[in-house]
């Protein structure tokens, strides 16, 4: 049995976001081992965390520190959240240009530890080296002008991962609100803006994450795109009803178009029961994955954390948890080439069909 440490690459985490505002990260550094947060850099290491992508978020005010109490309804077996009201295009703006210049001031600032990458070459480039490798992601395209300029220009600054939505409506399309249980299909699809942006993005080789998104808009894209199918963070309906799930549908989608889900360890998307428990059992995520790869397959299954964003099971911890769930995974019958793949080669596979 293989126990050297597993080389991880993860679809999505918090951190840019958790380390801006202190009312999150509580003023930590990047550089130093924490207890607040998941991810920092000898976490990362001691996790086997190669890299991922790095999410630059803009919220509402209102969903500063969480969905909003009069928003939120929660009972027995389940909960509900509105929809998140939109964010006006001045403030996307002015937010995405102070922590996209907070994630290079961070590679900046690690003296070569953590390098941005735009190739998969460059990725394999920072594993060989022992550098973290940081994927520059848009967490909602609240920040793109619909003349699609500000693409273009985050594009040359390295910007390869979009997601279309966060879980509010935007100019392009509409999200899916927190919900359980719940369905999806929520709303209306993509705008014609949308169907450009995805266009444009598969001409530039920008990544189109349609994690939040709600079941339309998901289709739509299906229909357009060129590139394989990827959902950053998420996990299947089937096993827990939340609308930031997938259903069987769209996740035989994501096969046909040989595309991804990065399995949540968001622990409301992995109960079951709905609840809001933080304790939740690391088995949950493990079923997950089971669950994923016996539907379409150990190539279209891989990680999307969503660390320093979201509740994760206790067990697992933070990054330097990780062994623990690729232990838990073996104990479950993963063999070395599938978790060679789900932990790492899948996410490589898609960033180089969807990049070149
Ligand atoms: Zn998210």
């Amino acid at each position: 049995m293989n126990k050297s440490k597993q080389l991880i690459f993860d679809g999505h985490n918090d951190t840019i976001t958790n380390l801006y505002y202190p009312h999150r990260g509580g003023g930590r550094s990047f550089f130093v081992r924490s207890e607040r947060g998941h991810i920092d850099l000898p976490r990362a290491r001691t996790g086997g965390l190669a890299g991922g992508l790095f999410a630059v978020f803009v919220t509402n005010d209102n969903w500063m520190k969480g969905p909003p109490k009069e928003d939120l309804t929660v009972r027995k077996g389940g909960y509900e959240i509105k929809l998140a009201s939109p964010v006006p295009f001045e403030k996307a703006r002015a937010t995405t240009r102070l922590l996209v210049d907070s994630f290079f001031d961070l590679i900046e600032q690690s003296g070569r530890q953590m390098k941005l990458a735009c190739t998969v070459e460059e990725i394999k480039q920072c594993v060989g080296d022992n550098v973290l490798a940081a994927v520059l992601h848009f967490e909602g395209a609240e920040t793109i002008d619909t003349d699609l300029a500000a693409l273009h220009e985050y594009y040359k600054q390295g910007l390869r991962s979009l997601g279309i939505c966060w879980s509010r409506p935007n100019a392009y399309g509409c999200g899916v609100p927190f919900r359980f249980p719940a369905s999806p299909d929520t709303g209306p699809g993509l705008t014609e803006d949308g169907k450009r942006l995805v266009r444009e993005c598969n001409r530039l080789g920008i990544l189109i994450d349609l994690a939040h998104l709600n079941l339309k808009g998901f289709f739509d894209v299906a229909a357009i795109t060129d590139k394989p199918l990827v959902v950053s963070h998420s996990a299947a309906h089937a096993l827990c009803a939340s609308a930031r799930n997938l259903t069987d549908r769209q996740l035989d989608a994501i096969k046909e178009s040989h595309g991804l889900i990065g399995v949540s360890f968001f622990r409301n998307d992995l109960r079951g029961d709905g609840e809001l428990e933080p304790d939740t059992p690391l088995s949950a995520l493990v079923d997950q994955v089971r669950y994923l790869v016996d539907r379409i397959g150990v190539e279209h299954v891989a990680f999307g954390s969503d660390f320093d964003g979201a509740t994760v099971p206790r067990e697992l911890g933070d990054a330097a948890g990780l062994p623990k769930l690729v232990d838990a995974l073996r104990q479950a019958g993963f063999n070395r080439d599938e978790l060679d793949k789900v932990c790492f080669h899948n996410w490589m596979r898609v960033l180089g069909d969807t990049w070149k």
